[in-house]
């Protein structure tokens, strides 16, 4: 599926923009704190800002409610999970970055529902969803190959799919090993 990202921002709130081919925009908030706006593809992004408008409080209502709950249908991670997730990520990351000569970036871990990463070139801050933990470690290093190629580009596109592909010629296979 074809698919561009933004973000916006709302007092503080930070909603992943995703276009998507939908008939009606919808505002969802998962708990954990992600937030997503889905978007029709012609639908002015000035519509979509009006929409998210209208709905500031209860956004900021449902976000202050779900932001510290645990999504429900993820399976737990323990402590040692986790810490063995961030030793590979540390581990991973800096070579990646290196072999792509991109600067340092600020990695974070939480728990998400609806992605397995996700990347804010501006901020250069790339997230990693913590259920990463229990996937093999080809799927992950996949993820996090997928997430530091969007530093340069940022969406979808051919260009981007080959460039995942210059650096992880594999990278079908290992999407394939994703455990569900
Ligand atoms: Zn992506």
């Amino acid at each position: 599926m074809n698919t561009a990202r933004r973000i916006m921002t709302i007092d503080g709130i930070e909603i992943d923009v995703v276009r998507k081919a939908v008939r009606r925009i919808s505002l969802r908030v998962y708990p954990g704190g992600e937030v997503r706006l889905t978007v029709p593809w012609l639908m002015p992004l000035s519509r979509a800002e009006a929409f998210v408008s209208e709905k500031a409080d209860w956004l900021r209502k449902t976000y202050q409610r779900l932001r510290e709950e645990q999504p429900r249908t993820l399976p737990p991670v323990s402590k040692e999970q986790r810490q063995e997730l961030i030793l590979y990520i540390n581990e991973r990351v800096p070579f990646w970055l290196a072999k792509m000569q991109e600067q340092p970036i600020q990695i974070r871990l939480r728990n998400m529902k609806s992605q397995w990463g996700n990347c804010r070139p501006l901020t250069r801050t790339v997230t990693f969803n913590l259920q990463l933990a229990h996937q093999p470690l080809p799927f992950r290093e996949y993820i996090i190959v997928h997430e530091l190629c969007h530093l340069s580009v940022p969406n979808h596109s051919p260009a981007f799919h080959a460039l995942v592909t210059r650096y992880l010629p594999d990278w079908k296979e290992r999407k394939r090993m994703q455990i569900k």
